[in-house]
């Protein structure tokens, strides 16, 4: 069986261009976030769950997922949010495990924000986190999605705090400075692993 590594990190932490290093030295990654974002459109038992707990408007006349309705309708329900995560993390769980069952590779990584808050590192071999000094990683965002300095700071509130990640994780990766130092970093912790 291949052994699973997560990685993790926060919001602009830059996990995402971690993983993109990882794929460049030949492993694959299993992207969480993306994968739900399709599954919410391809899973119909997962779709007709969505429209049981939200209603019909949840999905648009051509079937998509109405990610604004359903975003505006969580907003401020923090017990419907849950409801909504109970539903749609499981189905990830599943698709990531159909997911890891096709791989041959030995290691295979799994790249999720929630690993230690879903308290997924406990299905992986070990677990990589990308971290970087508050500053940075709001203005990557900034200039990454456009958002205000208040906005990306209000969801890195919202998301568990660095040092407790610090301790939980196996190994760290410091994000602070270029991509060429990022890039060192993530082939040292794979050439450690294997
Ligand atoms: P999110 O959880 O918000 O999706 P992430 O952890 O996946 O974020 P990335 O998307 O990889 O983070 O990085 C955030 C932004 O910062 C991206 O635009 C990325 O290109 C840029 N970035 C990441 N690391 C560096 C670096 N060392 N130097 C310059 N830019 C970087």
């Amino acid at each position: 069986a291949s052994k699973i590594i997560g990685l993790t990190g926060g919001i602009g932490s830059g996990k995402t261009t971690v993983a993109k290093f990882i794929e460049n030295c030949g492993f694959p990654v299993y992207y969480s976030d993306d994968r739900a974002k399709e599954i919410v459109n391809d899973n119909d038992d997962l779709k007709s769950k969505i429209k049981e707990l939200l209603g019909e408007e949840s999905y648009l006349q051509n079937g998509l997922y109405n990610r604004k309705f359903v975003a505006e309708k969580v907003f401020n329900d923090k017990e419907l949010l849950q409801q909504l995560n109970e539903i749609i993390h499981p189905a990830v769980r599943i698709d990531f495990e159909k997911w890891v069952n096709k791989q041959t590779q030995y290691l295979i990584f799994k790249e999720t924000a929630l690993l230690f808050e879903l308290k997924l590192n406990k299905q992986c071999y070990q677990s990589i986190l990308v971290t970087a000094e508050d500053n940075i990683r709001i203005k990557r965002v900034m200039d990454r999605d456009g958002k205000t300095y208040r906005e990306v700071q209000s969801v890195m509130e919202q998301q568990m705090p660095e040092r407790e990640k610090i301790k939980i994780a196996d190994f760290l990766i410091y994000n602070n400075t270029g991509l060429d130092d990022l890039k060192d970093q993530t082939e040292k912790i794979i050439f450690e692993i294997e």
